[in-house]
């Protein structure tokens, strides 16, 4: 899963895109099952987080992360969700859409990297570009913009990070 980006220059998206003919979908999981369940898996997350971290700090990528997040919500606006096949495939739309509260933008599947994938938006991105619900945020939030050890590294123009090589 990817939050949209550009790999040959970076990417401006000052507008806020529309939301979708009839609204944003509701969800149909309740909330008293989605936000236990957020909850109960957040020190998982974090764990495995703070793994990838140390092992950062061990072998580094090629390009370190410098600046800091300027919370204009732009990278909220486009998620890329592989389309959903088999079992597993349709349960990680619906952890995606039902439990982290993404929802499709169009009803077409788009093409990224060679990939099949929706575009997604999140229903938590406020009017003023901050997170409604920062402290349970997915891994692809917390993760983001993404330093990768090969290719290009994901950052939006303005977001107010850059990556820039490692000497
Ligand atoms: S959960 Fe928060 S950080 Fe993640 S896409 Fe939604 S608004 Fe942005």
């Amino acid at each position: 899963m990817l939050k949209i980006y550009s790999e040959s220059e970076e990417l401006d998206l000052e507008e806020p895109p529309l939301e979708p003919a009839g609204g944003i979908p509701k969800q149909w999981m309740p909330s008293w099952i989605r936000w236990p369940v957020r909850i109960l898996i957040l020190p998982i997350i974090l764990l495995d987080l703070f793994a990838q971290k140390i092992a950062r700090i061990l072998i580094a990528p090629p390009y370190k992360k410098v600046g800091k997040c300027l919370k204009r919500g732009n990278c909220c606006h486009y998620i890329l969700l592989p389309e959903a096949k088999g079992l597993l495939g349709k349960l990680f739309y619906i952890w995606n859409t039902q439990f982290l509260g993404f929802y499709r933008r169009y009803p077409e599947v788009h093409e990224s990297e060679g990939k099949r994938v929706y575009v997604m938006g999140c229903r938590y991105l406020k009017k003023d570009g901050r997170c409604g619900h920062y402290h349970l945020r997915p891994v692809v939030c917390r993760k983001w913009p993404m330093i990768e050890y090969f290719g290009h590294p994901r950052i939006i123009k303005g977001c107010g990070f850059k990556a820039i090589p490692r000497e």
